[in-house]
């Protein structure tokens, strides 16, 4: 038993720790920093005020973390965040392609504890910085379920706390609110007065039936008049959870002081919603409907940026301006809401996208006046208008990652931050980057110091693609649909015979368009057109383009919509090989193509996206000169993802028994192996509540075996579903040969691979 008698001098109790790099916020951001740093061998402790990790993507407030895919509603093909967070999200896949946002904390949680260098402090809030000059000691820290005050030393800083109560304690140039369109020229940087300078914050809520009706009284506090909402009749009763995106509310008040008082009018709100849905006698099919869940922590979408070396702009992100301190990429559309939120007549969000996607350089990532602190999620150092791209959280997160490379580099080589972005050092934090599978815009992997660069590479076979099969599958041609291929420069002609039925005498008409930027996937120029008079009935179209002006790239081959015409859909599904579709994506501001003000600073141009599977099949046709787009030198291509080319090696349709054997003149000692699967890039990974149909998308590589000179099994799987398959050996293995053998699992999916390295 404990007893003690008056104590006028009670204190908490107290932990010291010290640790190399502290990261306060265990958003998307600061989880993935934590881990992306653990990995590189440093001392991380994170630090989470609230009981889960994830943040905005947790299950205490349920949005389904998004990035450059933009729901597969952009022109950025192949753009699905990698590294850490790609590895998150295709675990989450495996386990939850349902979307329970409860799983994905789980996730979080485990990735966290797996790692030995991470210190996991949840329930802990920093509070207080002490710092000497222009460098942070140490955060004070508390936490109210083990009533411990914390003092966590470090040798860098990390602020990933959205607020950025870090980098505001320890004093750091910071900014809330809009530029002017003359600070940086950004033509799209808002009117404050009609439309503000702040997102506000959203509460969701999620509902169920429960197979009986159910009764709703409202608490008194609830919205009465449904009529102040000027989106009222957008309320549906299925929607739910992300889909009321658009009850925001704040953004005309200070978004951190005034947060309580914001989450209390989110709280009316959406008891006024479910009160109109339950009561009004509009929603009969919410008879049996219940509330399952309110959410009590508002999602917050901006307030306070900071003040890095170089603050990103709108044009860095529309005009896909390249940094050498590059080290991520974004691709969510420049998306500002009117700070009025949903009292606001206005529409609810302003979305422009760009052609691609961008780069981010780490020098947003670093404060320009506190030398051993960097910045992570929203907070980074961008603009007001280049914010509403950054800010979603899968860009937040690879951009998180880079940062943490960065700290890692710098603890470990004693660099200053701001340093770190000199040539000598920021090539080396990339290349730790690419190996980890992140990716960075024009940038590549160099492979020469790995042992692999040093054998000789041999394949079973190689895709050279003479014909995407016919199925069954013959659908209309509504819309315009475009076959995408890629083509090399020394390609003079593209030959397609295309089956066709036509329902009637007709015209079928296809243009052949590329993007301006070889590295994008808007296709904006028409370089080819043929126009053929065909028969009523069942027959093949033969089509002839000149490309031999064109550079490697992808190409669009373009039918015009006819609905007296129908075209095959294959079911032959190959790495770097899809079909799109000129079609909309309103979620995303999607509308075919993109029309803005000529004033604003942002590009005119169309959409043509994919469908999400079971459907995107790609159109049957055979390619009269085969396109060799499986060779084994793409493994070279130190890029582990489609770009200009499909970069990988791709196994002949034929091949049922795919290997990849690599030889050295020498016994050599291999201690690691790492492969790059193709995990689809190009299918954006909701994180919560969207669903997906497959728990391992159908290009994955599942089952693989690795095996030495001798034959013997050093390494097998029968599950692989990331990107990245990184395989220590217990000992390390002394041979002369590799041999990789995969097992396909449908032949209408040739197996692939970007890349290996063996260390
Ligand atoms: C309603 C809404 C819809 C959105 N839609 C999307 C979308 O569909 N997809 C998408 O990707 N993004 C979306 N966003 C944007 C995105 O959620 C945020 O920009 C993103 O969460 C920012 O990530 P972050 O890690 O900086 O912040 P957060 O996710 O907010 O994480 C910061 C973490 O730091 C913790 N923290 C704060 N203070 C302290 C402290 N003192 N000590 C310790 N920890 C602290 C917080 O509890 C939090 O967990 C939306 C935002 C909102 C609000």
């Amino acid at each position: 038993m404990i007893q003690e008698s008056y104590s006028k001098n009670r204190s908490l109790k107290e932990v010291s720790i010290e640790t190399d790099l502290l990261i306060v916020g265990g958003g998307l951001s600061g989880t993935c920093a934590a881990i992306t740093a653990a990995r590189q061998g440093v001392k991380v402790v994170l630090v989470q005020d609230r009981p889960v990790l994830g943040g905005n993507a947790s299950s205490e407030v349920r949005l389904w973390a998004l990035g450059a895919t933009s729901h597969m509603g952009n022109n950025n093909r192949w753009s699905r965040e990698t590294g850490v967070t790609g590895e998150i999200l295709e675990e989450n896949l495996y386990r939850n392609k349902e979307g329970n946002a409860l799983i994905f904390d789980t996730i979080l949680i485990e990735k966290v504890k797996q790692e030995e260098n991470i210190t996991l402090l949840l329930n802990t809030s920093a509070f207080e910085v002490a710092h000497e000059n222009t460098s942070i000691q140490a955060v004070k820290a508390f936490n109210s379920q083990n009533s411990t005050l914390y003092t966590l030393s470090a040798k860098r800083f990390c602020d990933a706390s959205g607020d950025g109560v870090l980098s505001f304690l320890a004093g750091a140039s910071f900014r809330m609110g809009a530029e002017t369109i003359e600070e940086f020229g950004e033509k799209m940087a808002p009117n404050v007065e009609q439309y503000g300078e702040l997102l506000g914050h959203t509460i969701y809520f999620y509902t169920k039936d429960t197979g009986k009706p159910v009764n709703f009284t409202p608490p008194a506090y609830a919205l009465k008049d449904i009529t102040e909402l000027p989106r009222f009749k957008n309320i549906q009763a299925d929607h739910t959870g992300c889909n009321y995106w658009w009850i925001e509310y704040g953004g005309r008040f200070d978004t951190i002081h005034e947060t309580e008082n914001i989450k209390y009018e989110l709280w009316k709100i959406v008891y006024g919603i479910w009160n109109y849905i339950k009561n009004s006698g509009k929603f009969p099919e919410a008879e049996n409907m219940t509330l399952e869940w309110v959410g009590t922590v508002p999602g917050k979408r901006e307030s306070r940026r900071f003040e890095g070396l170089y603050m990103m702009k709108q044009q860095d992100v529309i005009e896909q301006r390249k940094f050498d301190d590059a080290i991520a990429h974004g691709g969510w559309a420049l998306d500002l809401h009117p700070s009025d939120g949903v009292y606001s007549s206005l529409p609810s969000c302003t979305q422009w996208h760009s052609k691609g996607t961008y780069q981010i350089p780490l020098s947003t990532a670093i404060s320009r006046d506190i030398d051993n602190l960097y910045f992570a999620g929203r907070l980074i150092s961008v603009s007001h208008v280049a914010f509403g791209s950054t800010r979603v959280m899968l860009t937040s997160a690879v951009a998180a990652e880079g940062t943490a490379v960065a700290a890692a580099y710098s603890i470990k080589n004693d660099v200053l931050p701001k340093d770190t972005v000199e040539k000598e050092h920021i090539e080396k934090i990339q290349q730790a980057l690419l190996e980890k599978s992140s990716y960075i815009p024009h940038l590549k992997l160099d492979k020469s110091n790995f042992l692999s660069a040093k054998a000789k590479v041999t394949v079973s076979s190689e895709l050279n693609l003479a014909e995407l099969r016919p199925s069954n599958t013959w659908k209309t041609l509504q819309m315009p649909t475009a076959q995408m291929l890629p083509i090399t420069s020394d390609q003079k002609t593209l030959e397609l015979r295309v089956p066709i039925i036509a329902g009637k005498e007709t015209t079928v008409d296809v243009e052949l368009k590329v993007s301006l930027d070889a590295t994008n996937f808007t296709p904006e120029k028409v370089v080819g057109i043929q126009s053929k008079e065909i028969e009523k009935g069942h027959q093949f179209v033969d089509l002839k383009f000149d490309v031999s002006d064109l550079e490697d790239r992808y190409v669009f081959v373009c039918f015009a919509p006819n609905p007296d015409l129908q075209l095959n859909y294959s079911e032959d599904r190959i790495t770097g090989i899809l079909s799109v579709f000129r079609k909309e994506n309103k979620a995303v501001s999607n509308f075919g193509q993109q029309e803005p003000p000529s004033d604003i600073g942002i590009d005119a141009f169309e959409f043509w996206t994919p469908q999400r599977r079971p459907e995107g099949q790609n159109i049957t046709m055979q390619l009269q000169t085969p396109l060799f787009i499986g060779k084994k030198e793409h493994l070279d291509s130190g890029i582990i993802r489609p770009v200009t080319s499909t970069n990988a090696w791709i196994a002949a349709l034929d091949d049922a028994y795919p290997t990849l054997t690599l030889e050295w003149e020498n016994v050599e000692e291999i201690s690691s192996m790492k492969l790059y699967f193709d995990a689809d890039l190009d299918h954006a990974m909701e994180s919560t509540q969207f669903g997906h149909p497959e728990s391992i998308v159908p290009y994955c590589v599942e089952s693989f075996r690795i095996k030495d000179e001798n034959g013997k099994c050093l390494f097998q799987t029968e599950n692989n579903h990331t990107t990245l398959c990184e395989i220590t050996f217990d000992q390390p293995v002394k041979t002369s040969k590799l041999t990789v053998e995969f097992d396909r699992k449908d032949s209408r999916i040739p197996v692939s691979l970007f890349d290996v390295i063996c260390d």
